[in-house]
């Protein structure tokens, strides 16, 4: 079975693109494959794509993988992945939004899943933290995104892209950069240069906390009021004065801090001594 070339799919079926559904479609061979070789596909793996667009990536995936399921939400790409798949017995098509996928039904018994997918830009950010949050036993996550939302994964503390968002990357996963793409790599040409990033799942968080949605909730307060210090921040956390005081004590952290100066591990702690304080 051939590769597909992108253009002369989108040629073949007169596809419109649709920029609301961020609708880049790769046409360089040399990034599909980084991406194939950067993910570590294996005949042991079972792939999940997202946004598989006119099927470009999904055979290179096709071609490694035990098999590969692909996500993807715009009716028109249905009938064209459809015909131009049709050859490949491991391949299953979801008509679907991905951030409304039951993930733990498509993983079923699988031992090795891995994400793979050139997301669509306009929803990055929640896809990625939905995958994360589920607590799915996924291997990894090989995406394409933009630049700037690599640089936020991989922002640390004290910089104006360390946030809740590069805090729960951390929390689950650790990095590597594959490689940076630019727009030309695509049709259309996106506006921003891209970063294929893997997002490799530890085995369990990098850091334990008595309380999750606790942790979670302490980081956003915190990035909510950026420049605000960490007191003003945690007004909303529901401790009195007193109890918040002791809290911010037994953590050692200084509550005139600014919560962009925490690290992953001082969040930690602070969350805790909060527990402590509402439970205690
Ligand atoms: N994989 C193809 C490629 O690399 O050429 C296309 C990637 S394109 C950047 C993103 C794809 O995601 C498009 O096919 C788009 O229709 C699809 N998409 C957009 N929003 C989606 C969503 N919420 N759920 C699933 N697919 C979505």
């Amino acid at each position: 079975m051939s590769n597909l070339n992108t253009k002369d799919i989108v040629n073949k079926y007169d596809f419109k693109f649709a920029k609301s559904l961020g609708q880049n479609f790769l046409t360089d061979d040399t990034v599909l494959e980084d991406i194939v070789a950067g993910a570590a596909v294996c005949k042991d793996d079972y792939v999940i794509e997202i946004g598989p667009g006119v099927g470009t990536l999904t055979v290179e995936l096709l071609g490694k993988a035990k098999r590969v399921t692909s996500i993807e939400l715009d009716d028109r790409l249905i009938p064209i992945l459809t015909e131009e798949l049709k050859d490949y017995e491991t391949f299953n098509l979801i008509h679907k939004d991905a951030l409304k996928v039951n993930y733990t039904e498509l993983i079923g018994d699988e031992k090795s899943v891995k994400v793979v997918a050139n997301l669509p830009y306009y929803v990055t950010t929640p896809i990625i933290a939905n995958l994360l949050n589920g607590e799915y036993n996924f291997k990894s996550l090989t995406i394409m995104i933009q630049k700037e939302v690599a640089e936020r994964i991989d922002a640390e503390p004290s910089t104006k892209d360390y946030g809740a968002f590069s805090l729960l990357v951390q929390y689950y996963c650790d990095t590597a950069i594959i490689r940076r793409v630019s727009p030309s790599c695509f049709i259309p040409s996106p506006k921003v240069d891209s970063i294929v990033i893997r997002l490799d799942k530890l085995e369990k968080p990098r850091i334990s906390v008595k309380d999750e949605k606790l942790f979670f909730n302490v980081i956003r307060q915190s990035f909510n009021m950026r420049r605000k210090t960490l007191w003003n921040g945690m007004k909303n956390i529901g401790l009195e004065k007193e109890k918040l005081e002791k809290a911010f004590n037994t953590a050692g952290i200084d509550p005139k801090r600014r919560g962009e100066t925490l690290t992953i591990e001082e969040f930690g702690k602070l969350s805790d001594a909060i527990y402590d304080q509402k439970n205690g």
